[in-house]
Order: structure tokens, then C-alpha cells, then sequence
């Protein structure tokens, strides 16, 4: 069964000082050397729904997804450029109704308050060709919310962000990684074609394509742990 990689990315930016969780800010040089590295080993590196063909077994390649939870303005200012250097694509995903906020559900937990990408820049993450995937309406745990809640933050952030983009929005993440199966039938029923989770694992083909597992890129994965990480089993037995 062929294996595809999807790789997580949150911040890629400096880590600002005294913030928590620092490991989730990947400096934008070391970026840059993973990017290069994905496409010496002869990567093609692909946003979600260009990756679905692969995901599904009806093409084959070389192919490493690549997706940004959360929308925020580094993605935008520091991924964007690299990406277009090496002719990638890739998938952020949005919290529909936090536009040009910041990261409220965790900023004090992290000690950060992260700025979030307005509409307009949105819309200019998605006319250079990169993805606009959904991450809810305002990244609550799914799994506590009622189906009332349920439907308005997810099928409201599919139309939230088609309204914002003009386009059909197909992906989806679950906030925090959250869901259990009313969530990801839920997801199912708004119309997705795929969702990530946070789970840690490669992709095989065949796949429940609902409950898709990735690849943690942290600050502290260096090149060689990058490679294990693409190429060995080394996130799978973390799953
Ligand atoms: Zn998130």
C-alpha cells in the first residue's frame, strides 16, 4: 500500500520569548531546509484536496501533503514564499469567524497572542494557489458541542469561508484534534471530502479518509528527524 505523508504545521516564525508550547513555532529557515528536502528526495508537495486522487489510490506519485492549522498571518508572510519557490501547494486551514483576531481558545494557555489572518488575506493565501480549508467557526472541542453547535460550526464554516473565497471549500480539521463519531459524521454530511486530525501517522492508501492522521513538524525536528520521520515508520508507532 503506497504511503503519503501529510505534514502539520502551526506557526513558522521566530518563537516569541516566553511563550509556551514554543515547539509549535518551526523557524522559517529550518522551513525552508524541509521544504528543499522534500523536493531533493523527489517530493511533490500538494495542499489536500490536490493530494485526494493520491489519498484515494487513483494516482500515483511522490506526493507529501502539506496543511497549517489555524490561519495565521506568519503562514502567509513566511510559508507562503518558500512554498512558491519550490512550486508546492498546500492547505491552511481557517477558523472562519476568528478573521483578523487571534488565537483566543489558547492564547493563555500559551502565553502568546498570535495574529490571525484577515479576509483580505485569506483571499490572498487562496489566489496564490494555496488552499482554504475549514477549522470551524470559532475552534471549540466538537465533541462537547450540541448538534445544533455542531452543524453551525462546521457546515457554517464550509459556507463561512466558500462565501469569503468564492470556491468550494472540501477540507476540514478538527480543532484540538477533537472528535469522536457524531463529529466526523457530521463533517461527512456538510460535505467534505476529507478531514486531519491530530493522531500521528502516515497515510495508507484506503484510509477513512475522515480520520486522516499527520505528521507533527515541530521546532525541535531537525533534518534527520525530519527524514525518519517522512520515510520510516517513526510517527506511525506514535499514533
Ligand atoms: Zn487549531
Amino acid at each position: 500500500m503506497p504511503i503519503i505523508p501529510i505534514l502539520m504545521y502551526h506557526n513558522i516564525d521566530n518563537p516569541p520569548q516566553g511563550a509556551k508550547l514554543r515547539g509549535l513555532y518551526v523557524r522559517t529557515g529550518a522551513f525552508a531546509r524541509q521544504m528543499f528536502l522534500l523536493r531533493l528526495l523527489g517530493y511533490q508537495g500538494l495542499s489536500m484536496s490536490a493530494a485526494m486522487p493520491y489519498l484515494r489510490g487513483e494516482k500515483q506519485g511522490r506526493v507529501a501533503v502539506i496543511t497549517f492549522d489555524d490561519g495565521y498571518v506568519d503562514t502567509l508572510e513566511n510559508a507562503l514564499p518558500v512554498l512558491q519557490k519550490n512550486g508546492f501547494s498546500a492547505t491552511c486551514y481557517f477558523i472562519s469567524q476568528r478573521s483578523g483576531l487571534y488565537n483566543d481558545w489558547d492564547a493563555a494557555a500559551l502565553n502568546v497572542r498570535k495574529p490571525l489572518m484577515n479576509d483580505e488575506q485569506v483571499r490572498t493565501w487562496h489566489t496564490a494557489g494555496m488552499e482554504v480549508g475549514a477549522h470551524s467557526r470559532t475552534h471549540p472541542r466538537l465533541s462537547n458541542c450540541n448538534d445544533a453547535e455542531l452543524q453551525n460550526e462546521i457546515a457554517g464554516s464550509k459556507a463561512d469561508l466558500e462565501a469569503l473565497t468564492e470556491s468550494a471549500v472540501t477540507q476540514f480539521c478538527y480543532p484540538y484534534g477533537d472528535l469522536d463519531e457524531r463529529v466526523s459524521n457530521a463533517v461527512q454530511q456538510a460535505g467534505f471530502d476529507a478531514a486531519t486530525t491530530t493522531r500521528r501517522g502516515r497515510v495508507r492508501v484506503g484510509d477513512n479518509p475522515l480520520l486522516f492522521r499527520r505528521i507533527l513538524v515541530s521546532g525541535s525536528t531537525f533534518p534527520h528527524l525530519f527524514l525518519l520521520k517522512l520515510l520510516t515508520g517513526y510517527e506511525d508507532k506514535r499514533g
